[in-house]
């Protein structure tokens, strides 16, 4: 069989083995094995739909282990993997089909109409909830064994977007070499073995839950427990099934801290608790320790880089920070104005390089040549701080930073401040367009349920711990801050949505 870098790293060194690899309720087990005989299936499938290597293959489906293994399939056919938020529109598809060009598109038998009519030369198959459809139809017909095509580190394995909190979505050109050394470092540092189950709730159209998630479980031999969405049940179901592991964006450890059955006792058989995709609340982290004992390790990564930082294993799991840079990886922080690095201590943007960064935006070359230097350091788009012994803190995004009469003002450190007032359960700072002062400070604050939503406090506490000119002007109680599907606040949509 021919060299495939990344088939290689993550199904071979299994792909005889008979242990459980994932575990869905009221389906049958799927072994190593299986999964293996799966992909080769459809790796058959794609071929005879015509997919070349190179070609890029999109999927708009439900989460389902057979799209788990269409993303392995598309990998031993040398194609492309393109998966799309199930929320996106059929314009917002449209953009990404014209974009990427695909040779088949996947998608639910819900939603075939709509993509057909913006399908353009591609091949539309259906791939539906119950894993029936077009693209597992006679599924057995197809050999269970597949030549796997050449890819060396270098090609491309997968086109990610990213997830748009800032703007349109730009794709991510990831390669073989990407992903495998992503895998390698975070199986490492955060010991995940076979003995693992790892608990999986999230989307596998996201960086997070399909590279993160799968291909370190994948990787280790671990196994897995599949679920269609975040459900508090089904988690409790899996933590007192024996499970050791579970990766969740921050609402997750929010939502399991609302619910009383999240003990010590019975989280004892955990292993690790893992955050990311957007920032957890120190508060978050110290109740979940106070209630549980574990110490939910928290790590930062995006679509571009894979995951670039991460709290300890062993050390102190700092809340608040994301920790430091992987093995292999290299970081600074540097002004944004000259791209010269700050003095230590000091916010700055924080660039990456490293074999976990991709090699660029898919037809997009500005953009790439704007974002990744010359040298190689990716420019993240974040704000950031490393404190003497080496935590890194996420500012923010430095397009939420806010510049008013001239001065700084990071969001965040206004919002640190707002959420330490009784009843406030968490709030959003925001800039807006002012003639005085270039931009005037936002904030949204969301209370607590049964809280008095009375602002009068707030805005106390703000004058009492903030400068002048870090308090915001304006203050707007909402009862949810406008989240993405990633769980990350969307600050374009409050900016947008705020009027006068
Ligand atoms: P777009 O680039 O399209 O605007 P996006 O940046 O939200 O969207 P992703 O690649 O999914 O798309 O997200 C990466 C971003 O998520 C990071 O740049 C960072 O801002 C944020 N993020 C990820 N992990 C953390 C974390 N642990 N703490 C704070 N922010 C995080
Ligand atoms: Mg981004």
């Amino acid at each position: 069989m021919a060299a495939n870098h990344l088939y290689d790293s993550l199904i071979l060194p299994h792909a005889g083995k008979d242990a459980c690899f994932l575990r869905q309720d009221g389906k049958p087990d799927l072994t190593f094995r299986d999964f293996a005989e799966l992909s080769a299936r459809l790796a058959h499938v794609l071929v005879a739909h015509g997919v070349a290597p190179g070609d890029r293959v999109v999927v708009q489906a439900p989460k389902t282990i057979q799209m788990v293994a269409l993303y392995i399939a598309t990998v031993q056919a040398g194609a492309v993997f393109l998966p799309l938020n199930t929320a996106y529109t059929q314009d917002e598809v449209a953009y990404f089909v014209g974009d990427a060009e695909p040779r088949v598109i996947v998608c639910d038998e819900a939603s075939e109409g709509e993509i057909r009519q913006i399908a353009g030369d591609a091949t539309v198959l259906t791939l539906n909830p119950d894993s029936s459809g077009t693209l597992t139809d006679g599924l057995d017909r197809h050999p269970d064994t597949f030549d796997t095509v050449a890819r060396g580190p270098g090609d491309l394995a997968a086109l990610l977007y990213t997830s748009g909190t800032t703007g349109r979505s730009k794709g991510a050109m990831l390669s073989h070499a990407n992903l495998v050394s992503n895998a390698e470092a975070l199986c490492d540092l955060w010991r995940i073995t076979e003995a693992d189950t790892l608990i999986h709730a999230l989307p596998i159209f996201h960086t997070h839950g399909l590279f993160v998630a799968l291909n370190t479980a994948l990787m280790a031999g671990a196994q897995v427990r599949f679920l269609p969405a975040f459900d508090l049940d089904a988690i409790f179901a899996g933590i007192d099934a024996g499970a050791t592991l579970l990766m969740g964006v921050p609402t997750f450890y929010t939502r399991l801290l609302a619910d009383p059955r999240l003990t010590r006792e019975r989280t004892a058989n955990m292993r690790l608790f893992i955050s990311g995709s957007a920032p957890l609340l120190a508060e978050t982290h110290t109740a979940f320790t106070e209630r549980t004992g574990h110490h939910i390790l928290e790590r930062y990564g995006m679509t571009e880089t894979n995951m670039s930082t991460s709290n300890p294993y062993d050390g102190e799991r700092r809340p608040g920070t994301v920790g430091s840079p992987l093995p292999g990886v290299e970081m600074r922080l540097t002004d944004p104005e000259t791209g010269e690095p700050v003095p230590e201590g000091q916010v700055g943007m924080i660039e990456v390089r490293g074999p976990n960064v991709f090699g660029g935006y898919w037809r997009m070359p500005e953009k790439t040549a704007a974002e990744l230097r010359a040298d190689g350091f990716f420019i993240t788009g974040d704000l950031g701080q490393v404190s003497a012994d080496g935590y890194l803190t996420i500012v923010g995004r430095a397009k939420d930073l806010i510049i008013t009469g001239g001065l700084n003002v990071y969001p965040k450190e206004v919002e640190d401040v707002l959420n330490d007032v009784d009843g406030v359960a968490e709030s959003a700072v925001f800039g807006v367009p002012d003639p005085d002062f270039g931009e005037a400070i936002v904030a949204a604050i969301v209370f607590e349920k049964g809280a008095e939503p009375d602002t009068g406090p707030v805005e106390a506490h703000a004058r009492d711990k903030l400068a002048r000119f870090k308090q915001p002007r304006v203050y707007r109680v909402m009862e949810a801050l406008p989240r993405n599907t990633m769980g990350k606040v969307q600050k374009n949509v409050l900016r947008d949505s705020y009027e006068g």
